[in-house]
């Protein structure tokens, strides 16, 4: 067994590093968290081939003294906190003084910042191969300009690990869309290889922004959610169900304007869409989360991606439910049922042999498809019927056979058959019918 040694600085950096900087969409993550915290109200994104060959944020915050640039830089250093009491109560986004230092060891690394008074004299500050040069002047107006070319240059695995730059711009993308979605008092600019790729001023709310960023159809799809409950203040958008996508892409988090991937409200969110969503479908969703910062902890994920909340089960449940209601309560609900009358599914003759609405069974007596299963098959318009028990196929059904009863919660169409009951979800059905007559 080798004897137990304590790693070389330099390993113990780079370890630390590799954690913070996953990719490149980590290291603008870091930077336009650092501008927000600055107090920018104009952040521009310049970026190279995914982000892998350069990377420059550009902002016009407070900006950082010529003195204290080589300490930003150092591990450990931060202006943002002092104790670790008051992770606890964080307004800023960053806190670890980790992000500056992280960066600058697996990158050629260039800070150039101008206060207040100093502009238009700035000073500057280069980082290559972890030697740093000496302190130079640059002509810039107030703000700070971060440069970070080569990304992982010294750490060669993590290279090797990233994807396509087309796969690492996209998430750049994303994450400046998230960033604008929320930051309306800033204008966002992203440029990628010289193409300019996002633009969006000041916006006075945020229908303005999604207009900048997204298009006045998404705008018409997304329906406003404000509510409080237990000291949790929900405040965003959601979205149609029919305006849905294959991947999570448009579902976006914040947890007190801090934007988070967290599987926990993902997951809260597609329960309280339940039911109205296709399956393998995600529906577009705006939404922030604000909570006393005693009651989350933000400094439990390397990247700050997660955040863990005191009541997990508590947040599950009002996030679900607050979605579920707002669903429940949308106009579009009324207007579904007035554009699709219950019998209109009665009268259609699709020329598939196998529609797959989505049915559920409730078996009203013990068994009751048994018998009537094989009488049924004969029939042009049939279906699987699902055991909701059992989940297995127990036979074909025929929609003639059934006698419309009702429509539950302007959702499902409630049938009758001889000892059973049948609920069709007439929002998946109305679109297969709309599709088989494509
Ligand atoms: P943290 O954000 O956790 O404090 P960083 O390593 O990201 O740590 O930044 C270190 C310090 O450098 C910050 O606390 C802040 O004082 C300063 N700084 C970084 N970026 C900027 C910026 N764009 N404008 C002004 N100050 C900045
Ligand atoms: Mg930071």
């Amino acid at each position: 067994m080798p004897e137990i040694r304590i790693l070389p600085e330099e390993v113990i950096h780079k370890i630390a590093a590799g954690e913070v900087v996953e990719r490149p969409v980590s290291v603008v993550k870091e930077l336009v968290e650092n501008s927000l915290d600055a107090g920018a109200t104009s952040i521009h994104v310049e970026i190279e081939q995914g982000g892998t060959r350069s990377i420059i944020v550009t902002d016009n915050g407070v900006g950082i003294p010529p003195q204290q640039l080589t300490l930003a830089l150092k591990r450990h250093a931060t202006s943002k906190i002092n104790s670790a009491d008051d992770l606890f109560s964080l307004r800023t986004m960053g806190f670890r003084g980790e992000a500056l230092s992280s960066i600058a060891g697996i990158s050629h690394f260039k800070i150039e910042s101008a206060m207040e008074g100093s502009a238009p004299l700035g000073y500057s500050l280069e980082v290559r191969e972890g030697k740093s040069s000496g302190l130079g002047e640059v002509a810039m107006s107030r703000g700070t300009r971060i440069t970070v070319n080569n990304l992982f240059c010294t750490t060669p695995a993590r290279l090797k690990f990233l994807k396509r730059p087309e796969t690492e711009w996209g998430h750049i993308y994303d994450l400046l869309s998230a960033m604008a979605l929320y930051h309306l008092h800033v204008e966002w600019t992203l440029v990628h290889n010289g193409k300019r790729s996002l633009f969006s001023p000041p916006a006075k709310d945020r229908g303005a922004r999604i207009l900048d960023l997204f298009d006045a159809d998404t705008e018409k799809m997304l329906y406003s959610v404000e509510r409080e409950i237990s000291g949790f203040k929900l405040k965003g958008l959601i979205g149609h169900p029919n305006f849905s996508n294959k991947t999570n892409r448009n579902i976006f988090l914040y947890v007190n304007g801090r934007w988070v991937q967290d599987r926990l409200i993902q997951h809260a969110i597609m329960t309280g869409y339940r039911g109205v969503l296709m399956t393998q479908q995600y529906p577009m969703v705006i939404l922030n989360i604000e909570i006393d910062p005693a009651l989350v902890d933000v400094n439990v994920h390397p990247t700050k991606r997660e955040v863990r909340f005191s009541n997990t089960n508590m947040v599950h449940q009002i996030v679900s439910q607050v979605i579920r209601e707002r669903l429940d309560q949308a106009p579009w609900r009324e207007k579904e049922a007035r554009d699709v009358s219950p019998l209109d599914f009665f009268q259609q003759t699709p020329n598939t042999q196998n529609p797959a609405f989505p049915i559920f069974s409730i078996p009203t007596s013990h068994d009751p498809f048994k018998d009537f299963a094989p009488s049924l098959q004969k029939n042009v318009f049939e279906s699987n019927v699902i055991d909701s028990d059992k989940n297995s196929k127990i036979g074909t059904l025929a929609f003639s056979s059934l006698r419309l009863i009702g429509q539950l919660h302007l959702t499902y169409l409630l049938c009758e058959n001889d000892g059973a009951l049948i609920l069709v979800d007439q929002h998946a059905a109305h679109e297969r019918i709309g599709f088989e007559k494509l």
